[in-house]
Parts: structure tokens; C-alpha cells; sequence
């Protein structure tokens, strides 16, 4: 792993192609990411992206935006401003293209950072998205944010592991005791389902979900959920393999209807991006 320490020039980006269902901006603590070797790493679609990988290996390199605390504070203010002139509100997704509790994150502290410098500087929503029960650390700091709050923790199916790819950043019971804890302090968290892995028992999947706290469940499939209509990036990766041996099925987008229709019967649900952006049904 090469991790950079880095003087990051911009940390806002203002939201583009769909994102901009979900988010006014986007922020992202690292570039690359320490999980990218991991499972979920496989089906992780910004290892297509050029611009952020910049011709290196997806999961071995890691860039620490070191100064991000401050660069929040000091552009904050105007990108509020940037927002509410288009009556849009300020929100910031956090994060897009990394997981902002990787393993650096235990040492360089970059999201908490920028977590603290929120509690003065607040978004008017911020949306959390992690892999890692490590977002426990900042359990603390979460509670004093003083805006509208949502806490997606990724868990894409009942299956610790799926055949030919390697183990996930973080286990499953790892990660739904992260949702039941956080969602015990009052906070609002929402299990994301993004790729939706095939399930083994969905039913006692989403009634543990429900029964840790979580407020509603996103599910998203490859297809569509990839950045491409038919899931041709997804469809590159051994991700999609690894499914079919589980259920033939599970690859089409016919699944998440199925899917869908089952987590109903325990928790609002949203569907891809309308899900990202909050908007659940029962
Ligand atoms: S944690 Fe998120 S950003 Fe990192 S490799 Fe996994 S899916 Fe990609």
C-alpha cells in the first residue's frame, strides 16, 4: 500500500451526473481507497475512473488529503452560499469515491477533521457512507453535528463472503452492531444494499436490520447502479461470476424487484439513486 500525504487544493466538489439527485457536493477525505482489495472493492466503480486512480492499481494506493479539516473551514462558507442561490440545499456526501473510516483513517484522523470543523460549519445535511464499524470512533463527534444527519452503512448482503473474491473490509455482524449502536444513540441510519449481493434468507436479513435500528434499507443492483445502464462496468469484474454461482438469477435487475418487494414487508425502501437522495417507500 503507498500511502501519499498530500496538500489536497479542493475538497467540495460541486455535484454532477447523478449525484446531483442526492447532493449539492461531494467530499472526499482520501483518494483511493484501503478497502479496494477487499470484496467490495471488485464491483467499486471508480476503479474505472482514470481521473482518480490516474494509472494506479485500484486498492494499492491511498492519498491522505492532510490539510482537509482547514480547507473545509475555509471554503465552506461559499459553496453554503453557491447552494442556496440555486435554492438548493447544502449537502454534502461523504463520501463518494473512498470510505472515510479506512484504515488510515486511524492514523491520520482526516474525516474526524473534517467531522469537527462541520460541528462550527454545517452542512445543511450530511450523508455518511462506510463500509467500517471504525465510524464508531467518532461516535461522539456525530452526536454534536448540528444539521440533518444520515449514516448509510454499506452491507450488500448476508454472506460474509461470495465465492472467488476475497473477504469483506469488514464483517457483517461488524457492521449491523455499528448500525445498532449508532442508531441507539438517536441517530438515523440506513443499511445500503449497494451492489445487492444475493441474499440467503432476505426475510431474516431485513427483520435483523429492522430489529438493530435502521431506518429504512437503499438497494441498488450492479445494473443501473454502476454508473452504466446495462452494468457493463460491474460486468468486467468478477463480481457478477461470483454471484451467478450463488443465484443464476441474482445478476439481473429483475432480482432487486424481488429484493425490493421482500424488504417492504420490514422497512421503507429506496431504490437506487432515489434512495441515495432519502426518498424511501413502504
Ligand atoms: S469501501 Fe467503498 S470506496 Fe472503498 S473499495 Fe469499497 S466500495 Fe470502493
Amino acid at each position: 500500500m503507498q500511502i501519499n500525504l498530500i496538500q489536497s487544493k479542493t475538497l467540495l466538489t460541486r455535484s454532477s451526473g447523478y449525484l446531483k439527485e442526492v447532493c449539492s457536493h461531494s467530499l472526499n477525505p482520501y483518494g483511493g481507497c484501503g478497502y479496494g482489495l477487499s470484496s467490495c472493492g471488485e464491483g467499486c466503480y471508480v476503479r474505472f475512473n482514470p481521473w482518480l486512480t490516474q494509472g494506479r492499481e485500484w486498492g494499492k494506493f491511498v492519498d491522505v488529503k492532510i490539510n482537509a479539516g482547514e480547507l473545509y473551514t475555509q471554503t465552506a462558507e461559499k459553496e453554503k452560499t453557491w447552494a442556496h442561490k440555486r435554492s438548493i440545499p447544502f449537502t454534502i456526501f461523504m463520501s463518494s469515491s473512498t470510505d472515510p473510516w479506512q484504515p488510515a483513517e486511524k492514523k491520520y484522523r482526516v474525516t474526524r477533521a473534517i467531522l469537527q470543523a462541520m460541528i462550527t460549519c454545517p452542512p445543511d445535511t450530511l450523508i455518511l457512507q462506510t463500509h467500517s464499524s471504525n465510524i464508531l470512533d467518532d461516535q461522539a463527534t456525530l452526536l454534536k453535528l448540528p444539521c440533518s444527519l444520515r449514516i448509510h452503512i454499506s452491507i450488500e448482503g448476508d454472506r460474509n463472503h461470495l465465492p472467488g473474491l476475497p473477504p469483506p473490509p469488514c464483517s457483517i455482524d461488524k457492521r449491523i452492531s455499528a448500525l445498532r449502536q449508532l442508531s441507539e444513540q438517536g441517530l438515523k441510519t440506513i443499511a445500503c444494499l449497494s451492489p445487492l449481493y444475493p441474499l440467503e434468507n432476505p426475510h431474516k436479513f431485513f427483520d435483523r436490520l429492522k430489529n438493530a435500528g435502521a431506518s429504512a434499507v437503499i438497494i441498488d443492483h450492479f445494473i443501473e447502479g454502476d454508473g452504466t445502464a446495462e452494468g457493463s462496468r460491474t460486468l468486467k469484474t468478477r463480481l457478477p461470476t461470483a454471484m451467478r454461482q450463488i443465484q443464476e438469477d441474482s445478476i439481473h435487475l429483475s432480482y432487486r424487484t424481488q429484493i425490493v418487494n421482500i424488504a417492504r414487508n420490514y422497512l421503507p425502501v429506496g431504490v437506487s439513486s432515489q434512495g441515495f437522495a432519502g426518498h424511501y417507500s413502504c
